[in-house]
């Protein structure tokens, strides 16, 4: 894939189309650019058309069409089709031209605390390949960022996909991640360090890092629940508790990049004492670890929130009550986010929401 290419590519499935600054050379070249994505991405979402109708639906002239999907072509970025929907138009055959979303992949990865889920999809953000594999993020950094970079290697061959397919690593990770590194003790010992640089060093392709619920927000807003919708409220309950705020279409950073910090808003401040310091931050009454102590408190054997998850399926009042708790707390500070910013929808999602109601009908009722 050219640079060029590769350059409209990441820039495919964001809201604001125009090219980033950087790698611009003349506007010359500028324009040339921003008309190639303007036309992969209404070739794109809107499927098979001939380059008639492209033009008359991006303004672009014709011949500029005609041009732009010649490179297209020869990129293997779209590919054309006589068999679906020829049209004869004054005797000649009408073409359509579709997306060739097999062109490259992406990978996404999720990296927690104890585990790193790993997918890859084509360039339509379709889902092709899934693996779950440990990841003992607590040995810190050093040790794990290296495993990261190889189980990702690992993972494409066992795919069966050509790695230099491969355009791009999206990595969302828990705690605070400003311009690459990490910024909050979420995970003990990663403090301060520049995981986006040395994930580029170590994997060798275009690293995306952020923090996870913010990334589940963009997720959501482009591709899930969220679509079209201007302003979103995204709150992932798993470990920890993390937020994301979609505004005008765009994920909110805040100044210092933590915007969405929720599990670490205050629920009591005569509560347990939290990781980040603070008394009674919604991950002592929510993260899963508060809702397994709770649960222990009556019921020393339970070991973990997947036991607690099953046994309330199975009806068992403690377990029951301790994820209702839970639901209570995230409800209470959702309330007053919902009150301030006022958001179109709430997403929830994590791995705690698999108790479905038992969480979800405390949040609604607050
Ligand atoms: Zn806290």
């Amino acid at each position: 894939m050219s640079r060029i290419a590769g350059r409209i590519v990441h820039g495919l499935h964001a809201r604001d189309t125009r090219i980033s600054p950087e790698g611009r050379g003349t506007d010359l070249q500028l324009m040339r650019e921003s008309n190639w994505l303007l036309v992969l991405n209404y070739v794109r979402t809107h499927g098979g058309l001939p380059r008639a109708e492209v033009a008359r639906q991006t303004g672009l002239s014709r011949t500029t069409v005609g041009n732009i999907i010649d490179d297209l072509l020869t990129e293997g970025l779209v590919r054309e089709s006589g068999s679906e929907r020829a049209i004869p138009s004054g005797g000649r055959r009408v073409i359509p031209v579709h997306f060739n979303a097999d062109v490259a992949h992406i990978v996404g990865i999720a990296l927690g605390r104890h585990r790193l889920i790993m997918v890859v999809t084509d360039l339509g953000a379709n889902i092709i390949g899934r693996v779950e594999v440990p990841f003992p993020a607590y040995e810190g950094p050093d040790v794990c960022l290296p495993l990261l970079a190889a189980a990702v290697r690992d993972f494409i061959s066992s795919q069966g996909l050509p790695w230099n397919k491969v355009i791009g690593v999206g990595v969302g990770m828990p705690g605070i991640v400003k311009d690459g590194i990490c910024l909050s003790p979420t995970i003990p010992g990663w403090v301060g360090t520049n995981v986006y640089e040395r994930l580029c060093d170590l994997v060798g392709l275009p690293i995306y890092l952020d923090n996870n619920a913010k990334l589940g927000a963009l997720g959501e807003s482009r591709f899930g629940n969220a679509r079209d919708v201007e302003s979103m409220l995204y709150v992932r309950v798993g470990t920890g508790i993390g937020g994301g705020l979609v505004l005008d279409g765009q994920v909110y950073r805040g100044g210092a990049g933590s915007a969405g910090e929720i599990g670490h808003m205050v629920v009591d401040p005569h509560g347990p004492v939290c990781a980040c310091g603070n008394n009674g931050c919604l991950e002592t009454f929510a993260g899963k670890q508060a809702i397994v102590d709770l649960v222990r408190e009556r019921k020393p054997e339970v070991a973990d929130i997947v036991t607690v998850l099953q046994l309330a399926q199975a009806g068992d009042p403690i377990c029951i009550a301790a994820l209702q708790r839970a639901g209570a707390s995230i409800g209470a500070i959702v309330s007053g986010l919902v009150n301030f910013i006022s958001p179109v929808l709430i997403v929830v999602d994590g791995s705690t929401m698999r108790a479905g109601e038992l969480v979800l009908a405390p949040i609604r009722a607050a």
